[in-house]
């Protein structure tokens, strides 16, 4: 059994012969390159685990090769041994900087050949390893930010991801005195949903207020889920006035909507706006509690309507 894939390269033919049968007595594979572009032409078609590349070599000599595979993303992971004239340090030096892995006085005798390519194999097996670990870990990453800020049910963003989407969106408004918007919606009288078809149909009519309302923002914008049926939306960049129309769009969106598995039964949803700059607005909380008044008096006032308020309101309601 091959114990892996090395690539001579040398130009001497004697020199090459030699190698090549104690590579073989180590249970290497090997392939054998007399100049630089043939090296380069077997490394793109073999994918070597290892390069034994010569310096002294007849057109591209061994420090170009050796460049080259150190700059291809497909083959610098490729570990690479210089073999170099006994003594000069300068044909080291050079080979080290130009990417080589390790180098090899010339001559060599078996044992210290096989010690050293054992060692490139070993640590180019552990870089590997690394790599596939560092590649799963990162997914993993990945996985658990998404199951923390992404809510299951409707793939909106979850209520502990739009606190902070609003906190950032609201420092920004602070910072650039750049207006923002905050529409909250909730689905009317959903009860009689789950109550007339049942939790799980409940559940798929929910999904598809979500996509109905995610339906009308554009990339920037934060759709949430921000408990059972309610779901509260950040517009940044947006004046109350262009507000107010995205809000009715999402609502007459709603009222189109054909849901499935509820008989052609129609479903509305009721819409509270607000948003900054305001100067009576103070922080985030205060001006949640806008948008949840907001969607309050849209349900006073009848249901699948959208309603403003804003932080004067606020104001007036301490004055009660
Ligand atoms: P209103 O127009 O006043 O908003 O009436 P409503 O019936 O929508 O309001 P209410 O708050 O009385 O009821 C909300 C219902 O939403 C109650 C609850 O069972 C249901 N609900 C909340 N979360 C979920 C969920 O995840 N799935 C399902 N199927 N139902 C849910
Ligand atoms: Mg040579
Ligand atoms: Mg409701
Ligand atoms: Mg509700």
């Amino acid at each position: 059994m091959s114990v892996g894939k090395v690539l001579l390269v040398e130009d001497d033919p004697l020199q090459a012969e030699a190698t090549k049968k104690l590579l073989i007595k180590g249970g290497y594979d090997v392939l054998w390159a007399s100049d630089g572009v043939n090296a380069i032409k077997s490394i793109k078609m073999h994918m070597p685990d290892l390069i034994l590349l010569d310096v002294m070599l007849p057109g591209l000599d061994g420090h170009e090769v050796c460049r080259w595979v150190k700059l291809e993303d497909s083959t610098k992971g490729i570990p690479v041994i210089m073999l170099t004239a006994k003594k000069d340090i300068s044909d080291k030096v050079a080979g080290l900087k130009g990417g080589a892995d390790d180098y090899l006085p010339k001559p060599y005798n078996e044992l210290e050949l096989n010690a050293r390519i054992y060692a490139s194999l070993r640590t180019k097996a552990l870089q590997d390893e690394l790599r596939t670990k560092n590649k799963e870990l990162e997914e993993l990453l990945l996985k658990v930010e998404h199951m923390a800020t992404v809510d299951v049910l409707t793939g909106l963003f979850n209520r502990r991801r739009f606190h902070e989407a609003l906190a950032s969106e609201f420092e920004r408004s602070r910072r650039f005195n750049t207006p923002f918007s905050l529409i909250m919606a909730d689905i009317d009288r959903f009860k009689d949903i789950n109550d007339n078809y049942g939790h799980q149909i409940g559940d798929s009519v929910l999904r598809e207020v979500a996509d109905v309302l995610s339906g009308q923002i554009r990339e920037i914008d934060t759709a949430a889920r921000y408990g059972g049926e309610e779901f509260m939306i950040i517009l940044p960049n947006t004046e109350k006035a262009l507000a107010v129309v995205v809000a009715e769009r999402m609502r007459i969106g709603a009222e189109n909507h054909t849901f499935a598995g509820i008989s052609g039964r129609r479903l509305t949803v009721s819409f509270g706006y607000t948003g900054m700059p305001d100067k009576l607005i103070t922080n985030e909380e205060a001006l949640i509690r806008c948008a949840d008044h907001a969607l309050y008096t849209a349900k006073q006032h009848g249901r699948n309507r959208v309603e403003l308020f804003e932080g004067h309101n606020l104001e007036s309601l301490k004055e009660l």
